[in-house]
């Protein structure tokens, strides 16, 4: 069993069982989640006999580093899960702090036609330990503390939707990573009966929001996205201009660009008359095209980035560009890739 995938409580009742005293429980949580040690031998405060116990019946984390590969701007890190698959996840330098984008399932059901990720289709959930394992594993080789996650690696993370929770549970709460709600993000490609999930759900529901919509018309964001056939674009605003969050909270609408499909100013207007039907304010991003040789699009020139932009400026949404960190190394959600990079 591994000790990431459980709370608080449901260790205290684990050492409870087995006549220890409760607070051992606390013990072991600080020094996995406040000192990053991920060797039980290393846990001084336990007697010798409890770190052998610990030794032979837990484990502490899953996953095996097989790789770091560094950019200027972020570094990416490849681990072999214990059944052999390969995932990402990419530490980002922002100005003032790090951000650590995660992935939240082996390959993605969701079969988005721009992104690198769905070519493989889903092989599996990722595993509360697992999701929990890539940021313990990053932080204990990084020196200054990562404040942000984002769940924008691999995979849907609504579609996993119980470990994803779980997993946030223990990065919020004081005695786990203690990371602010306000930090830690869903990026979601608009799973609408998961999105009303999380409305109702009072630990997901302060998290950051973040949608892909990536097209301003049903037929077009049908061909980008299929699952929009079944999650429309109309059913899905309907649910983000209700959904629960307090008025200086924007929802952030993800929009990839490609170029000549999605990126002309009739395009920009129509997103802008969207998101302004409902009483509901969004910020916008854009994320230029990550250009990856299996797919068949390309980047827009920044003219035409810039244009876009001006166009939502003017109808007073505040959008931001987001070029790519480490370019070739990250995209946007689900351009992370695995097995075909390693194997090169
Ligand atoms: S873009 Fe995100 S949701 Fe779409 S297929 Fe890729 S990983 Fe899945």
């Amino acid at each position: 069993m591994y000790i990431t995938s459980l709370t608080l409580q449901e260790l205290e009742e684990k050492v409870k069982q087995i006549g220890w005293e409760r607070y051992r429980a606390h013990q072991i949580l600080n020094w996995i989640y406040k000192r990053f040690v991920l060797d039980f031998e290393q846990m001084t405060n336990l007697s010798k006999e409890q770190r052998a116990f610990l030794k032979d019946n837990y484990l502490i984390h899953s996953l095996e580093l097989l790789k770091v590969v560094e950019a200027p701007d972020s570094k990416k890190f490849l681990f072999k899960t214990r059944d052999g698959h390969i995932i990402e996840t990419v530490l980002i330098y922002e100005r003032d702090h790090l951000t650590l984008c995660v992935s939240s399932q082996i390959g993605c059901a969701v079969g988005c036609t721009f992104c690198a990720t769905a070519k493989d289709g889903l092989t599996r959930n990722l595993r509360v330990e697992e999701i929990i394992g890539q940021f313990l594993q990053v932080q204990s080789l990084t020196k200054d503390k990562i404040r942000n996650v984002v769940f924008m690696g691999m995979g849907e993370p609504l579609a996993n939707y119980e470990n994803v929770r779980k997993a946030v549970e223990i990065m919020v709460s004081s005695w786990g990573l203690d990371l602010s709600k306000r930090r830690v993000s869903i990026s979601t490609s608009g799973l609408i009966n998961q999105l009303n999930r999380m409305a109702q759900d009072p630990l997901m529901r302060e998290l950051n929001l973040a949608v892909s919509i990536n097209a301003p018309f049903q037929s077009l964001r049908e061909s980008l996205m299929p699952l929009s056939k079944t999650n429309t674009l109309e059913e899905l605003l309907e649910v983000l201009y209700s959904f629960p969050y307090p008025p200086d909270r924007r929802i952030m609408i993800e929009y990839v660009l490609i170029h000549g499909v999605n990126d002309e100013v009739e395009h920009a207007k129509e997103l802008a008359r969207l998101l302004k039907k409902g009483k509901k304010k969004f910020k916008v991003n854009l994320i230029p095209f990550n250009p990856d040789p299996e797919l068949p699009y390309k980047r827009p020139p920044m003219e035409k980035v810039y244009r876009f932009q001006k166009v939502l400026w003017e109808e007073g949404i505040s959008t931001f560009i987001r070029i790519s960190k480490g370019i070739g190394l990250f995209g946007a959600c689900g351009q992370l890739r695995s097995k075909r990079l390693v194997l090169r």
